[in-house]
């Protein structure tokens, strides 16, 4: 659990992070959203003390950081960037095995350990593990650098912008790729975006910070349908995102009976009408929330409306 108490963040007179209480409860995939210049890459240095909060305290696990070392500290906390600046003078498997090698794991174990998750991140190590850095593409150097963040398995990962800087498709499958590791290792994940959509998409919680005001911290479905202020509700409309929970709300669906195929898509209402619109080319319909059918049909009605 990592909790901000009264945490505030001042540069030069200028305050950028004002008076923040959160607490972010371990499992969670906590999304901190917010345009830029907000303070979410403050926020996030200040868990790992590379920014150092001006008043307040940040507890991880009841423990405040101020009191811990910071290389005990970084340990436990693997850290992604927009841009991974891997070795350009190490192998992929050496870049990726960097943090095992610091913690003094023998080399044996730590090929193993860094093989298991090239070929998972699907960079097979066969193919990838003695190549250069500069002969991946973005995406596949952002794959490495979320190998070497999880490779030492931390309970927690901060995650700054991590795809902001990729092309809408590595987009999408760094996205999925990171659910589904979510999903199987389930860290305390702390992802920084300016996307709302990629906020959507992957937060079990979003916290919405703009001008270093934290407007609103909640589960996606309670930010769409229950904005707190103004301020939230135009950062979401703004972005012209439809979430198939529209759709649900307005009754175009069936509910779950029980000789149902369950070998269709499963999404959630805090995906995309595109999404659903992508998945039901292929299928004549998919589930939602493991609860609700949605057919091509109850799409083109909800279309043909809006
Ligand atoms: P975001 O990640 O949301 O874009 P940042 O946390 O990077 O926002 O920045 C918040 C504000 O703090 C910005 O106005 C930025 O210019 C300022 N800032 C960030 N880092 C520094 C620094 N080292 N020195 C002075 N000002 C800074
Ligand atoms: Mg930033």
């Amino acid at each position: 659990m990592i909790v901000f108490e009264n945490v505030i963040k001042t540069y030069q007179n200028k305050q950028v992070v004002n008076k923040i209480n959160l607490t972010i409860a371990s499992g969670e995939f906590f999304v901190l959203v917010g345009p830029s210049g907000s303070g979410k890459t403050t926020i996030l240095k200040m868990i790992n003390r590379l920014a150092q909060q001006t008043s307040g305290k940040i507890l991880i696990d009841n423990q405040d950081v101020a009191q811990v070392n910071t290389t005990s500290l970084r340990q436990n906390i693997g850290y992604v960037l927009q841009n991974i600046a891997l070795f350009p003078n190490l192998t992929i498997s050496q870049n990726a095995g960097l943090l095992l090698e610091a913690n003094g794991v023998k080399r044996s174990e730590r090929q193993q350990l860094v093989q298991e998750l090239l070929d998972k991140v699907g960079l097979p190590y066969e193919q990838y593990g003695s190549r250069m850095p500069s002969e991946l593409s973005g995406g596949e150097q952002q794959r490495v650098g979320i190998v070497r963040a999880l490779v030492t398995k931390p309970e927690i990962i901060l995650m700054d912008e991590p795809f902001s800087a990729l092309d809408p498709l590595s987009r999408k499958q760094l996205q999925d790729l990171i659910l589904s590791l979510y999903q199987e290792f389930k860290p305390t994940i702390v992802f920084v975006t300016h996307d709302m959509q990629e906020a959507l998409r992957l937060g079990t919680k979003i916290g919405v910070l703009v001008n270093g005001d934290l407007q609103q911290v909640d589960e996606p479905q309670v930010i769409i349908n229950h904005p707190a202020n103004q301020i939230v509700s135009s950062l979401f409309n703004n972005q012209k995102i439809t979430l198939i929970d529209d759709l649900i709300r307005t009754g175009l669906k069936e509910t779950i009976t029980e000789n149902i195929s369950f070998d269709v898509p499963h999404l959630t209402s805090t995906q995309t009408i595109q999404e659903l619109a992508t998945a039901l080319y292929d299928y004549d319909y998919v589930i939602v929330d493991q609860h609700y059918i949605i057919n091509q049909r109850q799409l083109l009605m909800y279309i043909s409306k809006h």
